[in-house]
C-alpha cells in the first residue's frame, strides 16, 4: 500500500515496522472532550476508520490506540490560556469531570452512527496522570525541562537538532512577537509546557501533586507521548491527526517521546487529515454552522450519507461541506441501497461465470485504497462494477466485499431503513392531523394521550421515536 508521509512530504510504499508479523501499531489523537463531536471531527474519524479498514483488509493485524483528551488541553497551541475542559465546565454549569463524560458519550454516540469501528483500545489522559508524571520525570532527569516558577516545567526546544521536522521548517525561527500568548521565562518561543500549575487564587477543578506543586496538571502533548508508548510501546507505525496538529501538538510528542526512548524514530508514517469547512467557512458555533450528527438526523439524512459524502473526497483534501452535497450524497446512497436490495433479491444460484470481469473491478477498487486512500476512485470502480452487466450473484458478493472496507454498513440494511426519516408530508392527511394531535398532547405533558397516538402510528405501520428537537418517523 501507498500512504503519504507528513514526515518524508511524500507518498512512499507502507511497511510495517513488523512485516514479518504483519502487524501495525496505530495512535490516533482523539477528541477533546468539551464540547459536542462535529461533522468535521467526523471526517477525521471517518478516514482513520478507512486507513484501518483497508489496513485489516490486507491482512494485518492493526492496534488502534486512541486517547480521550480530558484533561490539559488549553484554548490555544500556545501555553497560557484557559484550559479546554473547564471552559467546557463553565459553559455547560457541570463539574469539569461530568462534562468530559458527558462529551465523551456523545463522541462514541456520533461514531457509532457513523459506523466508525471503535479501536482497539481507548484511553483517557485523566486515568494515566502516572505515566505523564514519569515521563516528564525523565526528560527532567536527562537535562532537557526547566522550570518556571508559579507556571510549570517546559521543555527545552534548543538541546534537539530535529525539533520541527515535522512540519519542515524550525518553529524556534519564529519570532516570540508571532507567538500570541507567550509564557514569560520561556528560554525560546517554541518551548512548551510539560506539566502546569494552578495559579494562586485559581480553583482548578482537575488537579494532582506532583514534586514541583501540589496542585498542578499535565500539559496537553505529553498524555499522547505517555499513553501510546504505554499502550503501543516506543515505536509506532502510523500516528494520525488533523493537519492543525503538524507544527505544535505532533512536533511536541516527537520531542517528548525520542527524548524519553533515547531518539528512537518515534512514528514511522505521520497521516494527516485535511479540514472540513462548512460554506467555505471555519466550522464555528457564532457563524451558525457548527453542526452535529444530531443535525444531520433532524434534517432527515442519513449518517450513511454523511460518510458516502466524506470518502468522496480525499483526506489530504479540504472538503467543502453544503447542505445541498448532502442531499446530493444522500441520493446517491439511497440509489445504492436501492440496487444493494435488488440484487440480494434478485440473486441466481446458477454457476458464477464472468469471474475475469469480476475480478478486476476487486483489484481496480483495491488498488484505488491501497493508493494513498483514494476513497473517490474506488467508489467510483464500486459504481462501474453496479452498472456492468456482471450478474447479480457477483456483484452482492463484491458490493459486500467492498463494503467491508468501505464501512457504509449495507449487510445489516432492511428496506425499513431504507424508507426511514419520512417526513410529516409523506404521511396521509388523516395521520398528519393526527401528529399534530400527539405534538400538543406532548407539549402539555399528556403523555399517555401521546403514547396512545404512537401505538395508532404503529398500526398504522410507522415507528415515532421522539428525539431532543424532532420527532423521528419510520416506516416498519
Ligand atoms: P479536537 O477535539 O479539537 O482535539 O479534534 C480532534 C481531531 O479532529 C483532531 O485530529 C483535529 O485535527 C480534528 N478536527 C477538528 N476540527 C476539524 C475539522 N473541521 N475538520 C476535520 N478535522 C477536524
Ligand atoms: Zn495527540
Amino acid at each position: 500500500m501507498k500512504l503519504y508521509n507528513t514526515l518524508s512530504k511524500k507518498v512512499e510504499e507502507f511497511k510495517a515496522l513488523q512485516e514479518d508479523l504483519k502487524q501495525v501499531k496505530i495512535y490516533a489523537c482523539g477528541p477533546t472532550v468539551y464540547d459536542y463531536t462535529h461533522i468535521g471531527h467526523l471526517r477525521k474519524y471517518v478516514m482513520d476508520d478507512i486507513l484501518v479498514r483497508v489496513l485489516r483488509h490486507l491482512g494485518y493485524e492493526v492496534k488502534h490506540v486512541q486517547n480521550i483528551t480530558d484533561v490539559g488541553h488549553l484554548t490555544s497551541d500556545s501555553d497560557e490560556g484557559e484550559d479546554k475542559m473547564e471552559k467546557g465546565a463553565r459553559k455547560y454549569g457541570q463539574t469539569a469531570w461530568e462534562v468530559a463524560r458527558k462529551f465523551e458519550a456523545y463522541f462514541w454516540y456520533s461514531m457509532d452512527l457513523m459506523g466508525v469501528a471503535r479501536p482497539t483500545l481507548s484511553c483517557r489522559a485523566t486515568e494515566h496522570i502516572q505515566s505523564q508524571l514519569e515521563m516528564v520525570l525523565d526528560l527532567e532527569k536527562k537535562g532537557f525541562t526547566y522550570l518556571i516558577e508559579d507556571d510549570g516545567v517546559y521543555f527545552d526546544t534548543a538541546k534537539l537538532n530535529s525539533y520541527g521536522e515535522l512540519s519542515g521548517h524550525d518553529p524556534r525561527l519564529a519570532t516570540r512577537e508571532s507567538r500570541l500568548g507567550e509564557v514569560t521565562g520561556k528560554r525560546n518561543p517554541s518551548d512548551f509546557a510539560l506539566w502546569k500549575f494552578e495559579k494562586t487564587g485559581e480553583e482548578r477543578q482537575m488537579v494532582w501533586p506532583s514534586p514541583w506543586h501540589p496542585r498542578s496538571f499535565p500539559g496537553w502533548h505529553i498524555e499522547c507521548s505517555a499513553m501510546s508508548i504505554e499502550h503501543l510501546g516506543e515505536q509506532l507505525d502510523i500516528h494520525t491527526g488533523g493537519i492543525d496538529h503538524i507544527a505544535v501538538h505532533h512536533a511536541n510528542e516527537i520531542a517528548q517521546s525520542e527524548t524519553f526512548t533515547g531518539h528512537k524514530p518515534f512514528a514511522k508514517f505521520w497521516v494527516h487529515h485535511n479540514f472540513l469547512r462548512v460554506d467555505g467557512e471555519k466550522m464555528s458555533k457564532s457563524l451558525g454552522n457548527f453542526y452535529t450528527i444530531d443535525d444531520v438526523l433532524k434534517k432527515g439524512f442519513t449518517p450513511q450519507a454523511l460518510r458516502l459524502l466524506f470518502l468522496q473526497s480525499h483526506y489530504r483534501s479540504e472538503q467543502n461541506f453544503t447542505w445541498s452535497s448532502l442531499q446530493a450524497s444522500q441520493s446517491a446512497f439511497d440509489k445504492l441501497l436501492q440496487f444493494y436490495l435488488e440484487i440480494k433479491e434478485n440473486r441466481s444460484s446458477a454457476a458464477l461465470v464472468d469471474e475475469a470481469q469480476a475480478q478486476k473491478f476487486t483489484s481496480d477498487f483495491f488498488k484505488a485504497l491501497e493508493n494513498d486512500l483514494n476513497t473517490a476512485e474506488a467508489l467510483a470502480v464500486m459504481w462501474q462494477m453496479l452498472k456492468s452487466d456482471l450478474d447479480n450473484t457477483w456483484k452482492y458478493r463484491l458490493l459486500l466485499e467492498f463494503d467491508r472496507v468501505l464501512g457504509l454498513g449495507l449487510a445489516s440494511m432492511t428496506k425499513m431503513e431504507q424508507k426511514a426519516n419520512l417526513e410529516l408530508k409523506d404521511l396521509s392527511e388523516e395521520l398528519q392531523e393526527l401528529f399534530r394531535e400527539r405534538e400538543q398532547a406532548r407539549q402539555s405533558k399528556d403523555f399517555a394521550k401521546a403514547d396512545q397516538i404512537r401505538k395508532q402510528f404503529a398500526q398504522a405501520g410507522y415507528k415515532l421515536t421522539d428525539q431532543k428537537d424532532t420527532v423521528l418517523i419510520e416506516s416498519l
